[in-house]
């Protein structure tokens, strides 16, 4: 885009118009290059599924009518990378609508009763403890798939970076109520952290590959939290462990009931 020559001190209207509209040029440009990054980057993590699927299929053609090792290895690998092809497109399908469709089916959610659940389906699969610590209610006003959603990236998140229990925490801050995911794990390095919630950013590509990371979990919990008119947040020490704050809007009572 073409910049409108302006001088930055002056009070002219024009002048001032024209800075007015570089600053709607900067931001298109800002938009602009993340489009381009996203579809850079999806394209780079699409490809390596497809590059492994490719060499496994070739081996199968070569071997496997004769080796029957091959065949497993390569039908298992095939497998494999298939699945992480589908999961990977699903979330960046997930991230795109999440960003695009902004309407929101609201509702009062109970939210620790929902982490209870995201909780039980994760112990079952990781074999490991998630402690909710509450039996109080905290109800909140969201979209029940979407918030299955955040919980199930901030939890699943806390047993893959660490090898300990979780803790999952409830309490009530002004009009939200706060939930806090804790773990004892290999935590984030100062210099990373700004980074966690960008699309695609893993702070250790070969072990976040490994555990099925894709580096859009973060982001897409991020894109739910703000249509929900939230905040997320983050703090981590290096080998200690890492926490992550959600706020989501309270339902308020008004009159004793509960806000729709
Ligand atoms: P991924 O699919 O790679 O887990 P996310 O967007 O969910 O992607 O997370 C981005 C990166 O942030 C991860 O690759 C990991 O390096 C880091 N990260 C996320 N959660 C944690 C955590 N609880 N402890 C340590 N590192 C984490």
């Amino acid at each position: 885009f073409n910049r409108i020559e302006v001088s930055e001190e002056s009070k002219d209207e024009l002048d001032q118009m024209g800075q007015t509209f570089n600053r709607m040029i900067e931001l298109l440009e800002c938009n602009y290059e993340k489009q381009q990054q996203f579809v850079s980057d999806a394209s780079h993590e699409l490809r390596t599924p497809l590059t492994v699927i490719e060499s496994y299929a070739n081996l199968l053609k070569r071997w496997g009518m004769t080796n029957p090792e091959r065949l497993k290895e390569a039908v298992e690998a095939i497998l494999e990378e298939s699945k992480r092809m589908k999961g990977l497109t699903q979330q960046m399908l997930s991230l795109a609508t999440g960003e695009q469709d902004r309407t929101v089916e609201l509702r009062k959610l109970e939210l620790s009763l929902l982490a209870q659940e995201t909780a039980r389906k994760l112990q079952q699969a990781y074999e490991r403890d998630i402690h909710i610590g509450t039996d109080e209610t905290y109800t909140i006003l969201g979209d029940e798939a979407r918030i299955k959603q955040l919980l199930f990236i901030l939890l699943e998140n806390g047993l893959k970076y660490s090898n300990d229990s979780l803790t999952v925490t409830f309490s009530h801050y002004n009009e939200f109520v706060q939930m806090e995911v804790s773990d004892q794990g290999i935590g984030i390095s100062e210099k990373d952290l700004p980074h966690v919630f960008e699309r695609f950013f893993r702070v250790d590509k070969a072990r976040s590959r490994q555990t099925g990371g894709s580096g859009l979990g973060l982001a897409i919990a991020k894109t739910i939290v703000d249509v929900h008119g939230g905040q997320i947040s983050v703090i981590s020490k290096e080998q200690v462990g890492t926490t992550f704050t959600v706020l989501l809007p309270m339902a308020i009572r008004k009159g004793g009931e509960l806000d729709e």
